[in-house]
């Protein structure tokens, strides 16, 4: 674990946002990693993150590992003490964010979803396998637009520059 690292305004950021913080009950058990799935694909430690969250033990500007949890919820759902670690991870990435590092990937999709609704580029091999599964065509009509823009007004996605 990297506790050289030490960022003091992390909890002050994540206490900004969500003062309600039960971070402090995590015991350290790791029923949250024995159920993630990313962590089976050698992705995200959950249990480790929280820990190195709980000591402000991340350099948010250059950690990969929180962009590798697939927010399934799964972690929140297992963890007896409610310490939800999901959001948790949400909350550091918001921070990471801000400061500059997010996949790049990310920032196509969410470019892509405030420009037309959809987070996955529509072509003509998305029109034919809908077809084959009996789907209706995409269609984005200016109610969607309108609450995408909601969408992106309420999680402040805008101020990501896109
Ligand atoms: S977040 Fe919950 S499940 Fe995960 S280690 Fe802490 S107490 Fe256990
Ligand atoms: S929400 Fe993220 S950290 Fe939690 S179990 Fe799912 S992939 Fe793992």
């Amino acid at each position: 674990m990297k506790k050289s690292v030490f960022d003091p305004m992390l909890l002050t950021a994540i206490r900004e946002v969500w003062s309600d913080l039960t971070l402090w009950e995590c015991h350290q058990c790791g029923q949250c990693s024995a159920v993630c799935p990313s962590l089976s694909h050698g992705g995200i430690r959950i249990r480790e993150i929280i820990e190195r969250v709980m000591l402000g033990a991340i350099n948010v500007e250059k950690e990969d590992a929180i962009w590798s949890c697939m927010m399934c919820q799964s972690c929140t759902e297992r963890c007896q003490l409610d310490v939800n670690p999901s959001f948790i991870v949400t909350l550091v990435r918001n921070l990471a964010s801000e400061r500059g590092h997010i996949p790049k990937h990310y920032l196509e999709e969410a470019r892509l979803f405030i420009r037309t609704g959809l987070s996955f580029p529509k072509t003509g091999l998305t029109k034919k396998m809908r077809s084959e599964m009996k789907l209706d065509d995409i269609d984005i009509d200016q109610k969607t637009m309108d609450e995408v823009k909601f969408i992106v007004n309420r999680t402040r996605l805008g101020r990501l520059g896109l």
